[in-house]
Parts: structure tokens; C-alpha cells; sequence
């Protein structure tokens, strides 16, 4: 940190993120505190200024007892990835480089990583090689990027300029969710004006869309219709049968958007590629790079077959506003001036390869199995009820929705490890995401054992 004395504050900030890294595998997964405790942030607003390497110490103290773990290696809440190095340290580069990512002009090095990350996760992604992409903050965003320009397309074909003139009477568009959609989606259906009552086509016991109900609920006037599929269920992993699906959707005309936040990663893998077969025939697509690809929060990746309705869905002009030569980022994203997150995007490829990312996502689903093989194997009184086909794993205690709650809030307790609770067919479960780097076996079988110990708590 020679280099740094002209930097104090940096400093300060490059040796606490080495302690924090440093510490991420052995130290308490939880937080030790909830944000009403982090007395470090509060007080008045300071009338006067301080020096930045104080600020950052300041920062480092009071933030410690509120900070999660969910980038070590025993961290299966939700569906987070840890942070490979060479992403962190671009990520860190492009704060210091402080680049606006929204227009060329302004940072040909952002516009020129997205413009080689992009079709690199296309093709890693098995996703149709020309489509259009962009680099918003996070799947939700991602699929709002999607639907929106899904809206451009399917009224356009209607004759409807919904740039111009809006929702306001316009012929109205068919929307259909599977019965198990990620609740996001349905949130980017509210920002893009189209409501919260989609169409539902109900889904099987594992949250796979059934392309039965898909063929009943679509309407057949060749009005405007946008179906939305899943790869990667939340909960389960489940992956909706997108080549039934697509056919039913050129049949019908529709826009096919697919939610991928996670499970689209499955395509990198000569393994699990089976189970997006198909998926190349929707019209856009979204996922997270900041899930499986283990960039830092924030990065997400949207891509359409459809790049001028992608355009005319989210570009803007200004006399003020040049263009550049090549790809202008902002023509892509809901944002204008944007964090330059191709950088991050682009180091983690480069740090993995195609073969590091597949092995990445081959090894988290490998750990879900000895997740749900070894619980299975330890008690009777172990349920997993969804089919581990990817990287998640749904368990049940005793049949009781009491057990099943006492033992995630015993393993959250413990610190050990730390995993969420969710419901499934109406009954509580505990759920297990792997998707970070740095999880071995070894970490698989110490959560493994906190959850017993929890379960014989439970039990009394
Ligand atoms: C995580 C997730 C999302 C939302 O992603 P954000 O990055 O939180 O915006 C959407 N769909 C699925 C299936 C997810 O797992």
C-alpha cells in the first residue's frame, strides 16, 4: 500500500477490504446487528467537513457489525454470487476512473468493454449471435428493459406508435405468466404499464410452466400478446419447456420474453445445456451477472432478437447528445448516466474462460446435490421436495411448518451458515442457493451439520 500515500482514504479502504475478504470464511455468516443498532451512521448532519481517510475509517466501524457475509462461502440465502477477484478489482477501477458509461464519446473503454462482453455472453449463453444487449442494474431492470421493448414490437405489428402515444388507447395487449413467475417480473409488467393481472398459465409441481395451459389462456385474434417463461425457478430451479413454448408462440404470434436471472447460466454447461434446449427461439431474454457470474452487485444483461425495437423502446435524443461512432450503451438501458459495469462484466469472463464459467456452474449445482443427498441421508424427518435439477434445494422438517421455521432461524442464529426460509404448495421450507465461487464440499458438509444441530434444537 506504498503507493497509497498520496491516497489515505484509499488506503484505509483497500486494507479493511482485505480484511473483510480475509475474514469471509471464518467469520459470523449473518449480520451482528439489525440497521437500527448501527449507531456509526447516525447523529446530526456534520456542519463541518472531515478528513476522507477518517470518513473511511468511520465508515469501516460503523458499517462492520451490519455487514452479511453473502459473498463467503456458506451464504445460501436467496440467489446471490460472491465476487471473483479480477471483477472486483475492475469494479473498484471503474470507480476510480469515475467513467459515464452512457455514451461512447464519453468513455470509449466502457462502450468497448460492453461491446466485447456482450456478444461473449451471447455466446456462452447460447443465445442467438446479432441480438441486441444491454447492461442494466439487475434482472428486474433487465426484464423491464425486455418487456418494454416487447411492448414496442407487439403493438407496432398492430399499428400502434406506443413511444409516441402510449397505453392511453391502445389496442390491448395479452400478457401471460407461468403460474410460478419470479415476482419481479410482474413488477417490470407494473413500470411498463401493463398491469398486475396477467394472464396465468398454470404451472406443474415443480414450477414448470404447462404448455397445455399456456395453449388454452393464449387469445387467438392475433391481437398483441407477450408470454413470459422462466429459466430457473426461485425456489425449485425448474426450467419452463421453451421449445413447446416457443412453438405455441409463433403459432399465436406472440412476443417470447424469458426470465433467466439465474438459470440461463445453465446453457454454459455441456451438462445442463439440455435443459434450456429451445431457449434460443424466444425474442429477449434476461439474467444477472452479479448471480452466477460472480461480478459484484450491481450487473445484469438483457438481450432481444429484435435490436431496432430495442432502441425504439429505450433511446433518447438531445442536441446536446452525440453520437458515437459504434455502440452507444445508453441506447440499451433504462438509465443515462451509468456506472461503467462492463468492466466487471468483461474481467470475470476473462478471469474464467468459457471452461471456468462452466465449471463454476457445474460445481454450485454439485453442491445443491450433496446438499440434498446428505440432509436426506441424515434423518428421516428430512424432505426435499423439488427435484435438484440446478443449483437450488427445497427442504421440510418433520412434515411442520413450525420445525421447518425454527430450524432457518436456528441456522441464521447459529452464523455458521446463513439460508432462507420460503413457502412451497403452501407449506414453509427451508431454501438452499449455491452460486458463489468460493463454496466447497467442505462448507457443503459444516451447513450441513448447523442444520442438524438446529433441527435437534427444534425438535426440543
Ligand atoms: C433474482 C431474480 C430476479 C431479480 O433479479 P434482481 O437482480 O434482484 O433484480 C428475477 N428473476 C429471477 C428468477 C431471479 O432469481
Amino acid at each position: 500500500m506504498e503507493d497509497l500515500e498520496d491516497h489515505p482514504a484509499l488506503a484505509v479502504a483497500s486494507s479493511a477490504a482485505r480484511a473483510h475478504l480475509d475474514g469471509l470464511r471464518d467469520r459470523r455468516v449473518g449480520p451482528t446487528a439489525p440497521a437500527a443498532r448501527l449507531d456509526g451512521f447516525s447523529g446530526p448532519l456534520p456542519a463541518d467537513g472531515s478528513a476522507p481517510e477518517d470518513v473511511v475509517a468511520r465508515l469501516v466501524a460503523a458499517a462492520g457489525p451490519g455487514l452479511v457475509a453473502s459473498s463467503g462461502p456458506r451464504y445460501f440465502g436467496y440467489v446471490v454470487g460472491g465476487t471473483l477477484e479480477a471483477a472486483m478489482a475492475a469494479d473498484w477501477l471503474a470507480s476510480a476512473w469515475d467513467q459515464v458509461a452512457g455514451l461512447e464519446v464519453m468513455s470509449p473503454a466502457a462502450a468497448a468493454a460492453e461491446e466485447a462482453a456482450g456478444p461473449w455472453l451471447l455466446e456462452l449463453l447460447g443465445l442467438p449471435e446479432g441480438s441486441s444487449y444491454g447492461f442494466p442494474t439487475g434482472a428486474q431492470m433487465a426484464n423491464f428493459t425486455a418487456l418494454a421493448t416487447a411492448r414496442h414490437a407487439v403493438l407496432a405489428r398492430s399499428g400502434w406508435d406506443v413511444e409516441a402515444d402510449g397505453l392511453q388507447g391502445a389496442p390491448p395487449v395479452q400478457v401471460v405468466l407461468g403460474g410460478q413467475a419470479h415476482a419481479t417480473v410482474a413488477q417490470a409488467l407494473r413500470l411498463v404499464g401493463l398491469g398486475s393481472r396477467p394472464d396465468v398459465a398454470a404451472s406443474d409441481d415443480q414450477g414448470r410452466m404447462l404448455p397445455g395451459e399456456l395453449e388454452r389462456v393464449l387469445r387467438r385474434d392475433r391481437g398483441p400478446v407477450i408470454v413470459c417463461a422462466q429459466a430457473g425457478n426461485v425456489n425449485t430451479g425448474a426450467f419452463d419447456p421453451f421449445a413447446e413454448i416457443a412453438d405455441l408462440c409463433s403459432a399465436a404470434g406472440a412476443w417470447l420474453h424469458v426470465d433467466g436471472a439465474f438459470g440461463l447460466w445453465a446453457g454454459a454447461s455441456d451438462r445442463l445445456r439440455p435443459l434450456v434446449e429451445g431457449v434460443d427461439r424466444a425474442d429477449s431474454w434476461a439474467t444477472d451477472c452479479h448471480k452466477w457470474l460472480n461480478v459484484p452487485y450491481d450487473g445484469a444483461f438483457v438481450a432481444t432478437r429484435d435490436p431496432d425495437s430495442h432502441v425504439a423502446a429505450m433511446s433518447w435524443e438531445a442536441p446536446y447528445v452525440v453520437p458515437g461512432a459504434g455502440r452507444d450503451p445508453y441506447r440499451y438501458v433504462p438509465e443515462a448516466s451509468r456506472r461503467a459495469r462492463g468492466f466487471a462484466v468483461w474481467a470475470a469472463l476473462v478471469q474464467l474462460g468459457r471452461r471456468g464459467v462452466a465449471d463454476l456452474v457445474d460445481r454450485s449445482c454439485g453442491h445443491a446435490l450433496r446438499f440434498a443427498t446428505s440432509l436426506a441421508d441424515a434423518d428421516p424427518g428430512v424432505e426435499v421436495l423439488n427435484d435438484v435439477v440446478l443449483n437450488q434445494v427445497l427442504v421440510r422438517f418433520d412434515g411442520s411448518d413450525d420445525v421447518t421455521r425454527a430450524v432457518v432461524a436456528g441456522v441464521q442464529d447459529a452464523g455458521e451458515a446463513w439460508l432462507g426460509g420460503s413457502t412451497w404448495d403452501g407449506r414453509a421450507v427451508m431454501r438452499i442457493s449455491v452460486s458463489g465461487w468460493m463454496t466447497t464440499a467442505e462448507d457443503v458438509d459444516r451447513t450441513v451439520a448447523s442444520v442438524l444441530a438446529a433441527l435437534a434444537a427444534a425438535r426440543g
